[in-house]
Parts: structure tokens; C-alpha cells; sequence
């Protein structure tokens, strides 16, 4: 992995090293993320490199930052929660809806396989496959299109993460996971708010749903979304 540097200068750079160790520390574990390989990951993916030069300095707030095209890079603690929810193994091939920075993809990577990540805007996949090739994240694939219609290719996924919140669960993504397989999605009624879900298959015909936490995220736009 190529070592990330900010600024150019050594002090810009261990400073941004220490407020994501003080993110991890107080956004993370104390508010409770546990798995030691999420947080491991969190520690490992600088930020900073995911977003625009003239927010570095709130690269580690524990917030949404705007990205291109009016999309967001997903808040720290959201992403580490929606990560442990996924309850990923190694060897787990997984597909994540929504790239937007490749920041999340970036997490993922450094816990399973594979990511699969697809994005509905042409400028964004293309600037965050750009961006995850120039770090060195070479087991994750950007695809570009309608991801609430999955990516079939590639499936069955033993995981699945939706970063954009849907009306309802797409089922082509009920389709695409394998069995023992999860599906963590911000489903809701209304485009502005929603309820962050997990959906296990259980066999072929079976699914079991749990209710996580309230979330707020931009929509998923497409043919079984908004
Ligand atoms: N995971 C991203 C990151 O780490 O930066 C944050 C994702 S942002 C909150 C949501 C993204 O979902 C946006 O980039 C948006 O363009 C994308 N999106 C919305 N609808 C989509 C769809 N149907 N298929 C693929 N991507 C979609």
C-alpha cells in the first residue's frame, strides 16, 4: 500500500495521523464499535485522501463531508457501525451500492476479499476507481450503473452494503446474497430520513430482517429505488 502523506510537510501528516487515532479512540470505540478488524481498518484508511483539500482539516470530525456532484463521504462512526453490522469473514466477497469517495470500499478492503462497488454517476466512479488504483486498494472493482439493480456478475455476495437510503429493499439484492448471507440498507418511506436494517437470508426462500438505528442519507436513485 502506498503510505499516504498530506500537505507534504511531516507535521501535516502526524497531525492528521493523530486525529484519526483520537476518532477511532473516542468515535469509535467509545461509542461502542467492537470488532477489532473494523477498527483496525478505520486506523488504516486515511480519510483525508477521500475528500477535497480544503476539508482536510475536518477529515476526522465525526461527520458527513460533501464529496462531488452534491453526493457525501458517509460519517466515520457510520460507517464502522454499518461495517461491523455486516459481520464479515476474510475470505468474504462483498458488494457495497454507492462508492461516492471509495472511502468505505477502502474499509471494506482491508477486512475481506473482494469489494464490488457500484456507482450511478459516471464522474464519481471514475474518480474514486482512479483514486482507490493510485492508493494501492487493488481487491476493490468499481463498476459503473444502477446498483439497486445489484451487480450480477459477480454474485452471490456474502455481504452487502447500501450507502444511499432506498424507499424499500431492492430484491434484486435479496437475490444477489448467498445464503448466510447480509444485507445492511437505510430503508424509508420518505427520501430524507431513514431506518438502518439488516437482512440475513436464511435458504433459498428465507429472510430474516432486524431493525438497527435511525440514519440519514442521501437517496438511492434508480429503476428499484427512488
Ligand atoms: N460510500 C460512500 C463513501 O464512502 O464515500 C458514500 C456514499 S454517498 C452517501 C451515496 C452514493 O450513492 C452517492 O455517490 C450516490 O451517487 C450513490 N448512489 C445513489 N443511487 C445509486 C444507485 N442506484 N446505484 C449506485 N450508486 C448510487
Amino acid at each position: 500500500m502506498t503510505p499516504w502523506r498530506v500537505g507534504g510537510t511531516p507535521d501535516a501528516a502526524g497531525s492528521l495521523e493523530r486525529r484519526r487515532d483520537i476518532m477511532v479512540r473516542e468515535h469509535l470505540a467509545g461509542r461502542g464499535i467492537r470488532s477489532q478488524a473494523v477498527i483496525r481498518a478505520m486506523e488504516e484508511v486515511p480519510r483525508e485522501a477521500f475528500i477535497p483539500e480544503q476539508l482536510w482539516e475536518h477529515a476526522y470530525d465525526d461527520n458527513p463531508l460533501p464529496i462531488d456532484e452534491g453526493q457525501t463521504i458517509s460519517q466515520p462512526y457510520i460507517v464502522a457501525y454499518m461495517t461491523e453490522a455486516l459481520e464479515l469473514g476474510v475470505s468474504d466477497r462483498v458488494l457495497e451500492i454507492g462508492t461516492g469517495s471509495g472511502y468505505a470500499a477502502a474499509v471494506l478492503s482491508r477486512i475481506v476479499a473482494t469489494v464490488h462497488s457500484v456507482e450511478r454517476l459516471e464522474g464519481l466512479a471514475r474518480s474514486a476507481r482512479e483514486r482507490l488504483d493510485r492508493l494501492g486498494y487493488s481487491n476493490v472493482l468499481v463498476h459503473e450503473g444502477d446498483g439497486t439493480l445489484g451487480w450480477p456478475e459477480h454474485a452471490p455476495y456474502d455481504a452487502i452494503v447500501v450507502t444511499a437510503g432506498a424507499p424499500r429493499v431492492p430484491p434484486p439484492l435479496l437475490h444477489q446474497l448467498a445464503i448466510g448471507g447480509r444485507l445492511v440498507i437505510p430503508v424509508g418511506p420518505v427520501p430524507e430520513f431513514q431506518l438502518l436494517v439488516r437482512v440475513r437470508r436464511l435458504n433459498e426462500d428465507e429472510y430474516r430482517t432486524e431493525e438497527l438505528c435511525g440514519v440519514r442519507f442521501v437517496p438511492l436513485i434508480g429503476a428499484k429505488g427512488w
